[in-house]
Order: structure tokens, then sequence, then C-alpha cells
């Protein structure tokens, strides 16, 4: 496994791989790897002959008053991780090396990132944008391999492939779960005992709000009420929001009337936690 600190190496690398035929994969990261992880990179691993993974917290995707700073840095074991899952590239660059001059271009999806966490992070979603383009450019890929977790990230990066032309196919991999549910995340490292327990009752009130749809309840106001309530019930909580979205405009939905993704962010101490599931059409 090769780790490549630099741009230029680790973009000749990758073409010449293209060059003699290989099928190339991206993992974008920002480290402190999970089984979340792994599975994108296993997903990758089992479809493509060159797997790469790039594992840079991105500072651009962070607001003044978000985890920048704190956020886990682990490179020496994500490496063992990675290379026990054959990968066979890092790049992990520093902020200099992918804004040498402080980042004066940036990528915008509208419409996809008006709702849900856009409006709570402002600035989010452009960090997301242009570091994954600027990542598309260094390793140009034929697949990226991107988890449901973050779904309005996944939306915004699926259009902006689109938008831009970029020749690079966006593979979606389910949400990974610890076995009581909780949606695996590098943040919930910042969890205390207790506040995991509680933590437990967003996937909780996603899966029942979820079986209550399946069996008639199409009603998004009935239906996030439901999930507010399980959610206030666990114990102090501020909830960003709870919304069901049209699962390809992101729009926000009043009845659940075709492919839904019922989506919520909940803050739970220092920890902010963001899950989403899908709802079929009726
Ligand atoms: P991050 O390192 O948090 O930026 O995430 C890198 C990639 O891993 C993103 O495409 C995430 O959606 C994906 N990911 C993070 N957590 C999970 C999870 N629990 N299940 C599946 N994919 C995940």
């Amino acid at each position: 496994m090769q780790l490549f600190r630099d741009i230029a190496p680790c973009r000749n690398t990758i073409l010449e791989s293209r060059r003699s035929g290989l099928l190339v994969g991206l993992v974008p990261t920002m480290g402190a790897l999970h089984k979340g992880h792994q599975s994108l990179i296993r997903c990758a691993r089992e479809n493509c002959a060159l797997v790469a993974v790039s594992i840079f917290v991105n500072p651009t995707q962070f607001g003044p008053k978000e985890d920048y700073e704190g956020y886990p840095r682990t490179l020496p074991q994500d490496s063992q991780l990675c290379a026990a899952e054959g990968v066979d590239l890092i790049f992990a660059p520093t902020v200099e090396t992918m804004y040498p001059s402080g980042g004066r271009t940036s990528v915008h999806v509208s419409g996809l990132t008006d709702g849900l966490c856009g409006p709570v992070r402002p600035g989010h979603f452009d960090g997301v944008a242009t570091v994954v383009t600027k990542l598309f450019q260094i390793i140009p890929a034929d697949r990226a391999y991107f988890g449901e977790k973050d779904y309005q990230q996944l939306q915004v990066i699926r259009q902006l492939t689109r938008d831009l032309n970029i020749p690079i196919d966006i593979v979606a991999c389910p949400t990974v779960r610890d076995d009581d549910g909780l949606a695996l995340s590098s943040r919930n490292a910042y969890l205390s005992d207790s506040q995991r327990k509680q933590a437990l009752s967003l996937s909780r009130a996603l899966f029942t709000a979820v079986r209550q749809a399946d069996s008639g309840e199409h009603n998004v106001e009935v239906l996030t009420a439901g999930i507010r309530a399980e959610i206030s019930a666990a114990g102090p909580a501020e909830i960003e929001y709870v919304d069901i979205v049209d699962a390809s405009t992101l729009e926000r939905l009043t009845t659940i009337d075709r492919d839904a993704r019922i989506c919520l962010a909940v803050r739970i101490g220092a920890c902010r936690l963001i899950d989403n599931v899908a709802v079929d059409a009726p």
C-alpha cells in the first residue's frame, strides 16, 4: 500500500493505472475510520482493481464554532485498517497542499442544500462540494463510493458530478449501524455511555416511523411528531430538524406519495448526530 502526501505523484499513479486498463475506485473520507468506512472500502475492493482512500479533515466544511480542531485524527490506525482491507493507495494531504492559495474557488450546489443540514451549517456543503471536486481531479477514478449515512451529501455529490460533467460513477452504500441500531460515525466517540444510550432513540424513532408508514400512515406531520416525541422522551436533546423529503430532490413533503427519506439531526451534549432512513412510495 502506498501513502501519498502530495498531489502530483498520487495523480500520476492513478493515471498510469487507468492507462493500463485498471478500474479505479475512490473512497473519500475524513479518517477516524470505522466499520461504515470499511463497508465502502469493501464495496470498492469487490468491484475495482485499484482502490484509493483519501483521508483529509477538510477545514472548509466546518463552521467557525464546529469541531474542526477536535475532530479525531488517527492516521496510523487508519493506515492499518486500509492495509488489512487491501487498499492500494492512501492520499492524505495537508491543508496547505489542498489549499495553497487559501481556497478562493468554491463549488456551490443550489436547491439540494437549501433544507435539512443546509441552513444549520451555512457553507458546509460548499466546503464538501469543493473538496470532493478537487479530490475527483486529483484521483480521477472510475467510481467513487459514498455512504447513505450522509444522504444530503450523497445527493449533492451526485448532482455536482452531473452538472460539472465529471466522468465518475457515484456508488451509494447503505448505512452501517451498531447491533443496537446506532448509525456509526466518527463523532460517536464524543458520546458518554449514557448519551450513547440516549442516542439509540434516533434510529428507534426512525424505524418506528418506517413501520407506521408501511402500515399506511403517510401524513408527514403525524410521523415527524412521533419521532420528535420518542427522541424527547429519551432525555435532554436539541432536535435540529426532523424532515421527510423527496428521496431525489430533497424537497419537503407533507404526505408520503413517492419514494422518500426521513432525515434528522439531533444534538446530544456536544455531539451532533444525523441519521436517515428510506420510505418507499406507497
Ligand atoms: P466521513 O469520514 O465522515 O466524511 O465519511 C466518509 C464516507 O463514509 C462518507 O461517504 C460517509 O457517508 C461514509 N460513512 C460514514 N459513516 C457511515 C456509516 N455508518 N455507514 C455507511 N457509510 C458511512
